[in-house]
């Protein structure tokens, strides 16, 4: 969702003002708005940080908690401890998951989803975190289960 705050008008300074027009811009992390003063009827455009768009995460226990990007990293590091991935690349799948998780245009998703999201990503990084990460997640029943989530890593292994 794209949700406005109240902006001051920058030549009346009254905060009656509408907005014309939002859309997403550098590569999603700023909502360019243009917006009309309702009293001296001037135009303008304002620059805001994206940030406002993250939708809030709905828990297994059904509460509501704000999207919390440092948790989402602080996962990142726990699977790729001591293994082989820069910070910009976790930085880049971070950044991914929440471009995905905005262009949603949910005002709350299950935290399954982001879930699901940080597998896909580590999947593509490292396969060693990721089989780290999807066994906690995904709480395997047993290793058969384990061993088919690795074996599909692996498509001519098996061969
Ligand atoms: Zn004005």
């Amino acid at each position: 969702m794209l949700e406005s705050r109240p902006m001051h008008c920058p030549f009346c300074n009254t905060d009656d003002t509408k907005v014309i027009d939002s859309r997403l811009v550098a590569e999603g992390d700023q909502v360019r708005r243009r917006r009309e003063c309702l009293a001296c009827h001037e135009r303008f455009t304002t620059y805001e940080v994206a940030e406002l768009l993250m939708p809030r995460i709905i828990k297994t226990d059904n509460s509501r908690v704000p999207f919390d990007e440092d948790k989402l990293r602080a996962g990142f590091n726990k699977a790729l401890e001591k293994r082989p991935v820069s910070i910009e690349s976790i930085d880049a799948a971070i950044h991914q998951i929440k471009h995905k998780l905005q262009a949603t245009g949910e005002r709350e998703i299950p935290s399954r989803m982001v879930g699901e999201q940080v597998m896909e990503q580590l999947r593509k990084l490292d396969q060693v975190a990721y089989v780290r990460f999807a066994s906690v997640y995904r709480d395997f029943k047993d290793l058969d289960e384990f061993r088919a989530e690795i074996d599909k890593l692996q498509p001519d292994a098996s061969k």
